[in-house]
């Protein structure tokens, strides 16, 4: 850790400890102090270590009662931004109908489009605004969401605006992703690849021309889009500087993880099919491996990611809540934590460090998120606990202190 001492610090945390995440690891610093300055952290160490004359010189000084202060929560793959609401599915699948069946019946993801496609921007708005406002009280302070719920240029935009907007009124960093190619809409039912060209040709070039969007994702699945329609969007994407992110092999091994990596994609995303050579691929590629464990417990699946061959690889596990209608209405983080660990066997330290730095990698901002670091985003938490595991243990504890994001205190616990 750098030691360099600033002039003048806005924010000092003192009496805590720091899991910083860095160097791939919990990295721990036990009694530990942490001073902000403007929007970064600038010092992080033993509170021993501080300079004598240092509590002087900054204007607010915070002591956290031997609490833990960790990187804010990176949730980088949500749907969040919907429609309408499928509690009704919730049922019909508790009595024997699964996705892939509610999928070919017209219902899942085509009942969230109409509703999506029926709602004003400010319906939108409120909804997810109790969404997003969910995470951040968990601590959640980077987002992504995607679009997807509107399969048509209109409703595509107009969720992209909303996304927008979401960012602009909360303190979190929102990313939004173009994922036009979620499911095919009702009006291209026999025409795939038209609709296909319907994304490439319209879609892509307006949302790029308007900015409102730095990723693209695909759903490359037999429920959704082949291998080669999927190529067809990313050399879209490649022509236009997307970002490249993959639903892979979510239900089947399609070699979705394999092409993405072809195209250097920052994330492939649920995996839970993937083969031995497309995770080779995935390493070769630098791809980080999205993993979903709220989709993966909501459809009772019971094939794992294979978190042993990415251990082996070391290719990069990030771990997030996914949040949508249809497969996972988890809105925690700790909750997803404490799933990782449970359901796809993954070590609480693992799990952490996917919900922190492994999040920022899947949306390529590892160099300003996830980890405490100097000059780094000051984006963190303060939490009551006596551990780092504590937050994978507790499912369903709120034990949030305090979340800071980029400097500021946007939430404080009496
Ligand atoms: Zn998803």
């Amino acid at each position: 850790m750098v030691t360099k001492v600033p002039d003048k610090i806005d924010t000092l945390f003192i009496n805590c400890n720091i899991a910083t995440m860095a160097d791939n690891a919990l990295s721990i610093i036990e009694k530990a102090a942490l001073a902000v300055k403007g929007k970064t952290i600038s010092w992080a160490g033993k509170e021993k270590d501080l300079p004598g004359n240092f509590k002087t010189r900054c204007q607010k000084i915070i002591d956290c009662d031997n609490g833990w202060i960790l990187p804010g929560f990176v949730d980088c793959h949500t749907h969040l931004v919907w429609g309408g609401s499928r509690s009704n599915e919730f049922e019909m699948r508790l009595n024997g109908a699964s996705y892939e069946k509610i999928s070919k019946k017209g219902g899942g993801i085509l009942s969230t489009v109409k509703a999506t496609r029926n709602a004003s921007k400010n319906e939108l708005f409120a909804q997810a605004s109790k969404r997003v406002t969910a995470l951040l009280n968990q601590g959640v302070t980077t987002l992504e969401i995607k679009s997807g719920y509107g399969l048509d240029l209109e409703t595509e935009l107009k969720i992209l605006a909303v996304i927008k907007n979401l960012d602009e009124n909360f303190p979190l960093d929102i990313k939004a992703t173009f994922l036009g190619a979620h499911a095919l809409p009702p009006e291209y039912q026999n025409d795939q690849d038209g609709y296909i060209d319907l994304v490439t040709e319209t879609m892509m070039p307006k949302v790029k021309s308007q900015g409102i969007a730095t990723a693209v994702d695909v759903f490359c699945e037999h429920i959704a889009f082949t291998l080669p329609q999927t190529r067809k969007v990313f050399e879209k994407a490649r022509d236009l500087r997307f970002n490249i992110k993959l639903h892979a092999e979510q239900l089947s091994d399609s070699n979705g993880a394999f092409l993405a990596s072809e195209f250097n994609a920052m994330s492939c995303d649920h995996l839970e099919y993937l083969s031995l050579s497309g995770a080779e691929k995935m390493a070769r590629h630098g791809v980080t491996a999205v993993l979903l464990p709220g989709a993966f417990y909501f459809l009772k699946e019971t094939q794992k990611p294979p978190v042993e061959t990415f251990r082996n690889l070391k290719i990069p596990m990030a771990v997030s809540t996914d949040l949508n209608p249809g497969s996972s209405p988890v809105h925690s983080m700790t909750l997803i934590l404490n799933m990782a660990c449970i359901l796809f066997g993954m070590t609480c330290e693992e799990a952490l460090l996917g919900a922190t730095i492994n999040g920022a990698r899947a949306l390529g901002l590892d160099q300003s998120k996830g980890s405490i670091e100097t000059g780094k985003d000051a984006d963190l938490v303060v939490w009551d606990i006596d551990k780092p595991s504590d937050l994978c243990y507790f499912a369903g504890l709120t034990l949030v202190d305090m979340v800071m994001i980029k400097g500021g205190i946007n939430k404080k616990n009496p």
